[in-house]
C-alpha cells in the first residue's frame, strides 16, 4: 500500500518543478474545458497540503490510458493508490459512462476500510471542491458505518474487501479498480470483470507490487504489452531507462545518465515503449522509482548493503517492483534430478504408500521404501477411482491419502471399500500440526507445512526418482512438482505469513503431498523394533528400524 509519506506524488509546493505552474484558476478552468482527462482534473481538484497536487511526467500516460483493462506493476510507495483513489473520485464526480459507479478492491474488508478513511476521508477534506461534492448519505451517520460507500456528485464509490464476495456481487460498476491484487485471491478477477459487464464504457485498473513471476500482477504483465519508462537525458539527450544500480551516483544519490553522467531530471516529460508488440487486450506498466521524484535511494543503498532488515525478495518487490523468486523457494530442476537414481529397488517392497489428487483426472503417485527412503515407483493419471484397484493390490498399499476436495462422495466410497488405509484429506490455513482423527478416517494438514515437509524430502533426497522422471506423463509429472511457489504475503493484520503459489498446474506436486502424508501415517503406525536387515555392508543389526522387505 502506498504510504501517503514518501508517495512520489506531491504537491507542486515541495517539488522541485515549479516551473510554469498554472494558477489555481487556470488549472479549474483547462479541467472544466476537458471534463474527459483524468490528470486535468486530479491537478485542478486535488490538494496535498494546501497546494494543488502535481503529477510526475512518469505518470501522466498512465492517468491519460483509457483503455478498458490497465495494469500497473510498482514498487510500493510510488502514488499509484493515489492515482487509483482520483480514478474513483473523478469517475464518481464526472458521472463515468453516464452512471459513475466504482468499486474499489482491496484484499481484505480491513484495508477498504482504511483506504476509505485514511486516504479517500483526507482527500476530500484538503479539497474544497470534493468537500462540496462529496455528499453524506442521507438518514446515515456520518462515520466508520458508511465509509464502504461514498457518493461524490452523480457518482457512488464503493470500497470492499475482494474476500468477501457477497459484499460487491451485486454492484454494477463503469470503472472497477484492483489495488494490492497479488494478495487477493486467484477469482476475484474474473468476478471483477463480470461486475462490468452492464457498463457502456467498462474500466479494469489493476495495481500491485508484484510476488512471483506469472503470478498475479505479474502474470497479466506478461500478457500485456509492457510498456517501460525512458527518461531522456538533459545533458547529451539519450532516452534510456535507468537501471539500478548502473544509473544511481551512490557519492551523490542521484540518478545519472547511463551515457554521460549528467544528473536526469524526472520533471522532463519522458516516454512509454511497448516491449511486445501488436494489439494485446491489456495495457501493462512497470513503474520503477527511478524514474519519478525523490527516490529514496539512501534507504534503498541501505536495503542493497544489507544494514536494512530487508530480504532479497522484500526488496525485489517492495524497492524494483519486480517479482522474486529465489532458488530455494520452489523445487528446481537442479533438485529434481539430484533425487535421480538409475536403481531401483526390485519388488516387491512391503511398505508402500500412495497419495491421490482429485481434479479432473485423478493424479496418483505410488512410493515405496528402502532403508528410511522412499522411491518413485509410479505416477500416472486415472479418470476413477475403480481403475486404481488393480495396483492398490499389485503393491498392496499400506497407506493411502485422498484429497477430500472437490468430490468427497467418490473419495469416501474408496475409502470404505479399503478401510484403515484409505485417509480423506483437507487442508488447513495454518498451524504446525498434522491432525488425524482415526473415529473418521480424517487427516487435516496445515498447506504451508506440509508443502515445506515435502519439498525438503526432495531436497535432502528423502524421496528417489527414477532416471526417466523428465518423461513421466509426457513430463507433467517434472513440470508439476516445480509449479509450488513459497513466497510471504501479509494476512489482513498485516503479519507476514509464508504460503505456496502456483500459476501453472500442479496435481502432481499435491499428489506427492498427500503421498507424504501417507508416509507420515506409515511411520506413526509402526512400532520401533529391533531387527536384523539388510545395510549397505549387507545383513547388519539395525536399531529402530524395521525391515523394507516382508520376506527376506
Ligand atoms: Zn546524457
Amino acid at each position: 500500500m502506498n504510504g501517503s509519506n514518501g508517495s512520489a506524488t506531491r504537491s507542486s509546493n515541495s517539488s522541485s518543478a515549479t516551473l510554469d505552474r498554472l494558477s489555481r484558476a487556470a488549472l479549474r478552468e483547462r479541467a472544466k474545458r476537458n471534463p474527459d482527462n483524468l490528470l486535468y482534473w486530479s491537478e485542478a481538484y486535488r490538494n496535498i497540503g494546501g497546494a494543488s497536487m502535481l503529477v510526475p511526467p512518469a505518470l501522466h500516460a498512465i492517468y491519460a490510458d483509457t483503455h478498458p483493462f490497465m495494469v500497473v506493476r510498482k514498487p510500493s510507495q510510488v502514488g499509484v493508490t493515489e492515482f487509483n483513489l482520483n480514478t474513483a473520485a473523478w469517475a464518481a464526480d464526472c458521472g463515468y459512462a453516464g452512471r459513475g459507479v466504482v468499486l474499489y478492491l482491496l484484499p481484505t474488508q480491513e484495508m477498504a476500510d482504511r483506504i476509505s478513511q485514511a486516504r479517500m476521508s483526507k482527500a476530500i477534506l484538503e479539497s474544497p471542491y470534493l468537500r462540496r461534492r462529496a455528499v453524506p448519505e442521507p438518514g446515515i451517520a456520518r462515520g466508520p458505518a458508511n465509509v464502504q460507500r461514498r457518493t461524490i456528485g452523480p457518482g457512488v464509490i464503493y470500497f470492499c474487501g475482494s474476500e468477501q464476495e457477497t459484499q460487491f456481487s451485486g454492484i454494477d460498476a463503469d470503472v472497477v479498480i484492483l489495488d494490492e491484487f497479488d494478495l487477493m485471491q486467484d477469482e476475484v478477477l474474473s468476478l471483477a470483470q463480470a461486475r462490468l459487464r452492464s457498463s457502456r464504457s467498462p474500466r479494469l485498473r489493476v495495481s500491485s507490487t508484484p510476488t512471483i513471476s506469472d503470478f498475479g500482477i505479474s502474470g497479466l504483465y506478461e500478457l500485456s504489452d509492457q510498456q517501460h519508462y525512458e527518461l531522456p537525458c538533459p545533458c547529451c539527450g539519450v532516452s534510456q531507462e535507468p537501471t539500478l544500480s548502473e544509473s544511481v551516483d551512490w557519492d551523490s544519490f542521484t540518478v545519472v545518465c547511463l551515457q554521460c553522467h549528467a544528473p536526469l531530471d524526472p520533471w522532463l516529460e519522458g516516454r512509454w515503449l511497448p516491449q511486445r508488440s501488436g494489439e494485446p487486450e491489456i495495457h501493462g506498466y512497470q513503474l520503477s522509482r527511478l524514474v519519478l521524484p525523490n527516490p529514496p535511494l539512501r534507504e534503498m543503498k541501505l536495503a542493497l548493503d544489507g544494514k536494512l532488515p530487508t530480504t532479497r525478495e522484500t526488496f525485489h518487490r517492495q524497492d524494483l517492483g519486480q517479482p522474486f523468486t529465489s532458488p530455494e523457494s520452489r523445487l528446481t530442476p537442479e533438485v529434481l534430478d539430484s533425487c535421480v537414481e538409475a536403481w531401483q529397488p526390485p519388488a516387491p517392497l512391503k511398505m508402500n504408500v500412495m497419495g491421490i489428487d482429485v481434479g479432473l483426472k485423478l493424479h496418483v503417485v505410488i512410493r515405496g521404501r528402502l532403508r528410511e527412503r522412499w522411491y518413485l515407483l509410479e505416477a500416472f493419471t486415472v479418470d476413477s477411482f475403480e481403475e486404481l484397484e488393480g495396483c492398490f493390490q499389485c503393491y498392496d498399499i499400506a497407506f493411502c491419502v485422498v484429497d477430500a476436495l472437490p468430490e468427497t462422495r467418490e473419495a469416501r466410497r474408496f475409502q470404505e471399500a479399503h478401510p484403515g488405509v484409505v485417509w480423506l484429506a483437507w487442508y488447513t490455513p495454518q498451524g504446525l500440526d498434522v491432525d488425524w482423527s482415526h473415529q473418521h478416517g480424517v487427516v487435516k494438514a496445515p498447506r504451508t507445512f506440509i508443502l515445506d515437509e515435502t519439498l525438503q524430502r526432495f531436497r535432502d533426497k528423502t524421496y528417489v526418482l527414477p532416471s526417466n522422471v523428465r518423461s513421466i506423463e509426457d513430463g507433467e509429472y517434472y513440470r508439476h512438482l516445480q509449479a509450488p511457489v513459497r513466497t510471504t504475503e501479509l494476512d489482513g493484520w498485516g503479519q507476514s505469513l509464508a504460503v505456496y503459489k502456483h500459476r501453472q498446474p500442479d496435481d502432481f506436486a499435491h499428489a506427492e503431498v498427500y503421498a507424504t502424508l501417507a508416509a507420515i501415517r506409515a511411520k506413526l503406525s509402526e512400532g520401533w523394533i529391533a531387527t536384523f536387515d539388510w545395510g549397505d555392508s549387507g545383513p547388519q543389526f539395525t536399531v529402530l528400524n524395521r525391515s523394507d522387505y516382508s520376506h527376506r
